[in-house]
């Protein structure tokens, strides 16, 4: 990995492989129908990804529309250059309603509060604020019930601020195939647009699906899916994984700071807890902790890359560095007169030579899921797209 590409600053970055942005992201939008839009989830950084320059890269590949969690994250995309539509899934703290009509933001609403904070500064900004109508099938976490919908409309509609460019909702379940949970789901949801619709309503676009959904359930991929995970190139569960070829985007390197061969018996890191047990063992230090997202709970329990072979990190991992081990009698591939040596490449996450550490197996021995594990990769590592 010679010609490895890194920040002056820091022996340590995120790779982002936006070739594999675009690929990902057409193979999504080919499973769309010609009418069906494509918003892309670039939420949390694009997951960790960067999110403009993802955006961008997704916007050349199919994306009609972007969806975030936070005004600052719409924020971001329109000062990064970002012309599509951006909706923010949910409702915001009122005193932001101006930000998100300056920046053309829509919101998720579900309350009449915000709704009318919204529509208010609209008028008073000569504008119409568009939003889309948030409903909660059965998910239980934000969104008006199946229910009160039109009688929410009603409650709002009236408002010359206001205009609903989309009814929504968010299954619990899209992952499992045949679930009984997500035909209620999807049901209710239908049932509601119609509702909508009787009762003299535009609901705008309806959408529903996620990445899960979009793959397993094209039946309802209705006037847009909202696609995230997938686009990062991971899937989002064991059930899509047979549907649909991804490519991972993120890698996480580094560059070994310090080598030394201590004696046997000698401790590693806090609490000692990795004891060097036998001679010709080297522990390698790398500059990457748990402040840059590397879960504390992976101590003694990960594997690093190093000239395309896998070694055992060891000791528990610190705010900002770890050790690894290598057993010099041992090492195969790795060139057998070498040692690991100051400045060498280290892969945390992703592929060197013939091995590769996904976000999937260190999400496994996290106890926890890839979208975390890549999430979890902090702003203090640059993002370094190839
Ligand atoms: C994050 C999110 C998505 C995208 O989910 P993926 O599983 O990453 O495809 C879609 N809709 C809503 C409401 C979300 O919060």
């Amino acid at each position: 990995m010679a010609s490895v590409v890194y920040p002056e600053r820091r022996w340590a970055w995120v790779e982002v492989d936006l070739n594999a942005i675009r690929k990902n992201t057409r193979a999504f939008k080919s499973l769309l129908s010609r009418g069906t839009k494509m918003m892309c989830a670039v939420k949390a950084d694009a997951y960790g990804h960067g999110a403009v320059e993802c955006a961008k890269a997704m916007a050349t590949s199919g994306a009609d529309q972007f969806a975030v969690a936070t005004v600052d994250e719409g924020i971001e995309l329109r000062e990064g250059g970002v012309t599509q539509p951006i909706l923010m899934l949910n409702e915001s703290p009122v005193e932001s309603v101006a930000a998100l009509l300056e920046y053309d933001i829509m919101p998720a609403i579900y309350t009449t509060d915000f709704a009318f904070a919204y529509g208010e500064q609209a008028v008073r900004m000569d504008k119409v604020g568009k939003y889309h109508l948030a409903v909660d099938t059965g998910m239980t976490r934000i969104g008006v019930l199946p229910e009160e919908a039109v009688e929410f409309r009603h409650s709002i509609d009236f408002h010359r601020g206001l205009e609903c460019a989309g009814t929504f909702t968010h299954f619990a379940t899209a992952d499992v195939i045949g679930d009984w949970d997500f035909k209620q789901q999807a049901k209710r949801f239908e049932d509601t647009v119609c509702a909508l619709r009787d009762a003299g309503f535009d609901p705008g676009l309806a959408h529903c699906d996620n990445t899960p959904g979009t793959v397993l359930h094209p039946e309802f991929h209705y006037d847009m899916c909202r696609v995230g995970i997938g686009l990062y190139g991971l899937q989002p569960a064991d059930t899509t994984a047979p549907r649909i070829q991804l490519t991972p985007a993120m890698s996480v390197r580094a560059r070994v700071t310090r080598v030394i061969n201590p004696a046997v018996g000698e401790g590693v890191g806090y609490g000692l807890t990795y004891r060097v047990p036998k001679p010709n063992i080297q522990i390698a230090t790398v500059p990457v902790g748990y402040a840059d997202g590397l879960a504390r709970t992976l101590s003694n329990n990960m594997d690093v890359i190093v000239g395309g072979v896998r070694a055992r990190q060891v000791g528990r991992i610190c705010m900002d560095q770890f050790m690894f081990a290598v057993d010099v009698n041992n090492i195969r591939a790795y060139h057998p007169a070498e040692r690991v040596e100051r400045g060498d490449v280290v892969t945390i996450i992703g592929r060197d030579g013939d091995e590769e550490i996904t976000a999937d197996e260190m999400a496994e021995r996290r106890g926890t899921i890839n979208y975390e594990v890549v999430c979890n990769f902090s702003q203090r590592l640059d993002r370094v797209f190839v």
